[in-house]
């Protein structure tokens, strides 16, 4: 019998989104806070969870998805990704 356990294994190379990110308030690749830089364009990059995961528009949206504009999605306005950050659980 072979044991499960070892085979569960984790995918490297990539750090963890922080909660930030997982609000599409921060980029998934240079981690600017889109609340302190209001002039910077996100685009959906990618998803985790349910939740859409935001680039800036241009070499970091590249990087993440493979498109400068990112996926065929539009994101929520700021302000509303905040409130989702704020009442979202733990
Ligand atoms: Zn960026």
């Amino acid at each position: 019998m072979y044991s499960q356990d070892s085979i569960s294994g984790h995918r490297r190379g990539r750090p963890e989104p922080t909660p930030e990110m997982l609000s599409g308030l921060a980029c998934l690749i240079c981690t600017t806070d889109y609340r302190d830089a209001p002039g910077t364009e996100a685009v959906v990059v990618s998803h985790r969870d349910g939740r859409q995961l935001l680039a800036c528009r241009g070499t970091c949206a590249r990087m993440a998805c493979g498109a400068v504009d990112g996926l065929d999605e539009t994101p929520p306005p700021l302000a509303e990704r905040v409130r989702g950050h704020r009442s979202g659980g733990s």
